[in-house]
């Protein structure tokens, strides 16, 4: 087929112009001049087209042609993607960097997907069958953890004219053929789909369950829906890599996808180098045998950010579709949006805030509402979920940043981690006064049920007690301890102990590490009933002192170590504790 071509008028940095794009479209895929580089339109004005290219445009000049494709920027979907480390063009790094060593040459390509790799495809429909799309044709093992369905893709429904028989098949075999009102259509293993247009499904449901991630803080206190969607702003040091790494090996999520939109150079290759070394905690095999690494080089241009960011939504929104529970993370939005900065600058578009483009918050929002729990598309009523957590980093870690303010506008759930709370060791340093989850209420049935029905008391208590700490603080401040009440000395002691005992947690400790529900319930148990113990005691004249330093507390703030396998020892504590108050009371009372 002979290429379509148009003619380069200018080049700016990563933005080309061209003119006379044969039939060009908004969001079309091009390549620029003969190294082929990869680029998207992304204005058209007359015969103009102005291309955001996303590889190092120099020595591309005036006079070299941009051949169209006709196509949008698609990413491949198949198997071989768990594992894989993309570049924002799904562009295997892996592969690549096997082929031409760590530097990468403009205009190199490699298929997304291993073309002569032959997967163990098992069917699961026979001929004769109706389906319509979303079905399961089959199934291929793509790794231990991952059972990769071949669906009917999109658009297709009717009779399985034919099916092959389980065997070993390369992506690009038709392994079946299916008769449509509108001809015979042939499926392979692989399809493509168009980044910046969500998959469809069936229907979008309300979130009911919490992404358990183990870490305290949040299942707790600020949790997220399976389907919902998290911002989460770091300032260097914060503990954010951290927190990162526990979701990714933590949450119980089946598929994990992470972005790095990074700084270029050592950000970004931290990733690449460290997330390959992570274990599954649960199986015992690497991170990456369920997880999709996309990873920018350093010499490609920041536009390519905005490329990774829809490529790994539309690689969650495809294993949704299969059915599981993807959760993606995107490390920084902050790095895509000042992408969207420098290339609406060189359009010459009016600035708004900041210099930000006006569709800043639009451009933002149409990412994170590709989240969600859904029935997916197929005839069998299927349920999934993608979950999505972005990190942003604003400058001197200013919330009233653009970036910052558009994400909260989208999101449902703030984890605000604190560089104070980090320089004091407080870690996870998600700070328990500025964040929020609007999903607590949804989730409150959820909770009640798999915690306990006091639960939702407890933890509205807790936060009390946390607030009110805040206010006794500046008092303290203003007057000296010495001025509270005991009641009120005894608020402070239990807000330290939730924060202490409860709050923090070790991300290097393995008793610590991770704690089931039922473990965070024992735990907050034992912080509300000693606070229960030691009003009733204070009332009854026991000194706050003695209260305050019964051995029992000891108990309460090694709790966290308690194996996940022996939760009885917390009724020991439990008894331990009412007979320590006990004996205060006694001694009160007969002296
Ligand atoms: P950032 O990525 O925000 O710069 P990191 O995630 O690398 O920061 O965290 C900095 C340091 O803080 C880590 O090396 C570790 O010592 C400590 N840290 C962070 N989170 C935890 C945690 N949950 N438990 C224990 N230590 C932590």
């Amino acid at each position: 087929m002979e290429e379509r071509t148009g003619t380069i008028v200018k080049v700016a940095g990563p933005l080309v112009i061209a003119e006379d794009i044969p039939g060009a479209k908004m969001y079309e895929m091009v390549y620029v001049s003969n190294k082929r580089l990869f680029g998207e339109i992304i204005e058209i004005k007359g015969n103009l087209s102005s291309i955001q290219v996303y590889e190092d445009t120099s020595g591309i000049g005036p006079g070299d042609p941009v051949f169209s494709t006709g196509m949008p920027l698609s990413v491949e979907l198949g198997p071989g993607m768990i594992g894989s480390i993309y570049d924002g063009v799904q562009r295997p790094l892996d592969v690549l960097k096997e082929k031409y060593g760590d530097f990468i040459v403009r205009g190199s390509y490699e298929p997304a997907l291993n073309r002569t790799k032959k997967w163990h495809f098992k069917p699961l429909v026979n001929k004769g069958d109706e389906v319509v799309q979303g079905d399961v044709l089959g199934e291929v093992q793509e790794t231990l953890a991952i059972t990769h369905r071949i669906l009917v893709p999109v658009g297709i429904s009717g009779k399985v004219k034919e099916i092959v028989k389980e065997g070993d098949y390369v992506v690009e075999d038709v392994i079946a053929k299916i008769e449509t009102g509108n001809g015979t259509k042939e499926v392979k293993m692989y399809q493509k789909w168009p980044v910046r247009i969500g998959r469809p499904y069936l229907k979008k449901l309300p979130p009911v369950r919490p992404l358990i991630t183990g870490q305290r803080v949040i299942d707790a206190f600020f949790p997220i829906a399976k389907g919902g969607t998290a911002c989460v702003p770091g300032p260097f040091g914060s503990g954010k890599t951290v927190i990162q790494h526990q979701l990714s090996k933590w949450s119980d999520a089946d598929i994990i996808i992470f972005i790095g939109c990074g700084e270029r150079g050592n950000e970004m290759t931290d990733v690449l180098t460290e997330f390959p070394e992570l274990k599954d905690p649960r199986s015992g095999r690497p991170l990456m045998e369920r997880t999709i690494l996309i990873a920018n080089t350093s010499n490609m241009p920041v536009a390519a950010r905005e490329a990774s960011v829809f490529t790994g939504i539309t690689m969650g929104e495809y294993f949704r579709d299969m059915g599981y529970s993807v959760a993606l993370m995107a490390d920084s939005t902050s790095r895509w949006a000042e992408a969207m900065r420098e290339m609406s600058g060189r359009l010459e578009e009016m600035p708004g805030e900041e210099g930000y483009p006006a569709y800043l918050a639009s451009r933002i929002s149409s990412f994170y509402e590709r989240a969600g729990r859904v029935i997916v598309l197929g005839s069998k009523e299927k349920e999934a979920t993608l979950s999505v957590i972005g990190a942003v980093s604003p400058p001197g870690g200013d919330l009233s940043d653009p970036v910052v303010q558009a994400t909260l506008r989208t999101v449902r759930v703030f984890w605000s981690l604190d560089a104070q709370l980090a320089y004091a060791r407080h870690f996870p340093s998600i700070h328990w006064l500025r964040s929020y989850s609007l999903y607590a209420d949804s989730l409150a049935d959820f909770y009640r049920k798999e915690m306990g029905e006091d639960w939702i008391d407890m933890r509205k208590e807790a936060m009390r007690i946390l607030r009110r700490e805040a206010e006794l603080q500046e008092m303290v401040r203003l007057v000296g301890i010495d001025a509270l009440s005991s009641s009120d000395r005894l608020t402070m002691e239990i807000a330290r102990s939730i924060r202490e005992d409860f709050l923090q947690q070790n991300a290097f400790m393995e008793e610590d590490t991770f704690t089931s529900l039922k473990k965070q319930y024992r735990m907050m148990k034992l912080i509300h009933l000693f606070y229960e113990y030691a009003k009733e005691a204070l009332e009854k004249g026991v000194d706050l002192d003695k209260i305050v330093e019964l051995p029992v507390r000891v108990d309460i703030s090694r709790a966290k170590l308690i194996p996940e396998d022996n939760l009885e020892k917390f009724d020991e504590i439990e008894k331990k504790m009412q007979e320590e108050f006990d004996s205060l009371i006694k001694e009160v009372q007969y002296g």
